[in-house]
């Protein structure tokens, strides 16, 4: 909605994050929106609310307040079974109008990269795709919303001043979310879906998952990623081996997909996978930013490479100066001794 006086912000209050619902299930991305959108809420004196759309998932707003939401939005109708963009911007618009929240935050998966923006669109407001960082502008309460641009070359923040709510969304494994408190509570709102919240609908035929292989960095606990430095793909069998001693799985950089070294499967960053790892082992990885938004709020960095003065060595917690050749059959050989 177009605000015609600044003054008019005031009348937008709380920051709402979309919950991410598949197959009836309320997804991890969840907890995360509502941890990045606790911290914004805070930061402005407001609440949390998360907006649970879905058939049957009443059940699943205890979790949403454990992580942080001070209220939830339900709208509980079999209409919204799977996943229909048209019925859930349509009730998302009416709810957005009616309440008028400060921002909505959705995440950059397929579902919320097909829905966010048919919001923005009926609401008549701007949205930033895949945010990397979030936060308050003191001055004037504006959402900083910051993201890659210009083929990743710098970091943009972007602000929308001039409408209202302000729509962002965030790749999941991006925010952190909080830790849960089961005996935390909050407030549910009930709300309808109503038959002209969609003037038409399509119709799910079949519902299938993709075959195609997906090597699922985002749940490894310990990632060994290899770059540049690697070499080849003889290199890459060489941190297999560091992996499999580590209980790992093996990441990469575009460098090293783009030199066919392995498959495009293991790609991290900002065209590849993001991952939020409790480890994270760099090996021949400069850590040009593209790569780091997809691995850089990682809980423990490590990285291995000749050069001391590189990105990933100035991130890393550990950073190990040598030849990755050397250093990491000295470590298996020591993990060997134990
Ligand atoms: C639009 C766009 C999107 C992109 N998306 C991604 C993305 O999703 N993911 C991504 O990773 N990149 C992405 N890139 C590419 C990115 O800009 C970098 O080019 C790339 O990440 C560099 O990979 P690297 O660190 O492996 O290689 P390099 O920058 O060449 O670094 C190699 C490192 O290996 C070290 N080294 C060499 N030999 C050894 C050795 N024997 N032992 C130890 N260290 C050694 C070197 O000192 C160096 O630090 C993107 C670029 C663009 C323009």
């Amino acid at each position: 909605m177009i605000l015609t006086d600044p003054s008019q912000k005031a009348e937008y209050r709380n920051v709402w994050a979309l919950a991410e619902v598949l197959s009836g299930q309320v997804q991890p991305v969840t907890y995360e929106l509502i941890g990045a959108s606790r911290a914004l809420a805070d930061a402005k004196g407001s609440e949390v609310w998360a907006v649970l759309l879905g058939a049957g998932t009443a059940g699943q707003a205890d979790s949403l307040f454990a992580y942080g939401a001070d209220k939830v939005l339900l709208v509980d109708d079999p209409r919204l079974a799977g996943f229909s963009d048209e019925w859930e911007a349509g009730v998302l618009e009416r709810l957005m109008r009616k309440y008028k929240p400060d921002v909505l935050l959705g995440a950059a998966t397929a579902r919320g990269r097909a829905l966010m923006p048919r919001v923005a669109v009926k609401a008549n407001c701007g949205l930033t795709a895949d945010c990397t960082q979030l936060g308050i502008d003191p001055e004037n309460g504006d959402l900083l919303q910051t993201r890659p641009a210009f083929g990743g070359n710098i970091l943009a923040t972007i602000r929308c001043s001039s409408h209202r709510p302000q729509l962002a969304t965030v790749r999941p494994r991006v925010m952190k979310a909080l830790a849960p408190d089961s005996g935390r509570k909050g407030e549910v709102i009930r709300e309808e879906l109503l038959d002209t919240d969609a003037k038409k609908t399509k119709r799910i035929v079949e519902t299938f998952q993709d075959k195609e292989t997906v090597v699922n960095l985002g749940h490894a606990q310990i990632i060994v990623s290899g770059g540049r430095g690697v070499k080849g793909p003889k290199g890459f069998d060489l941190l297999r081996a560091f992996a499999n001693k580590v209980g790992a799985a093996v990441g990469a950089s575009r460098a090293a997909i783009d030199s066919g070294w392995i498959s495009y499967a293991h790609q991290i960053g900002q065209t590849g996978q993001t991952v939020q790892t409790r480890v994270y082992i760099a090996c021949g990885i400069s850590g040009q930013i593209q790569h780091l938004v997809g691995m850089q709020s990682s809980d423990t960095i490590i990285a291995i490479d000749k050069n001391p003065n590189t990105p990933m060595m100035q991130l890393a917690d550990i950073a190990i100066v040598g030849d990755l050749f050397e250093v990491i059959p000295e470590i298996i050989k020591e993990i060997d001794k134990v």
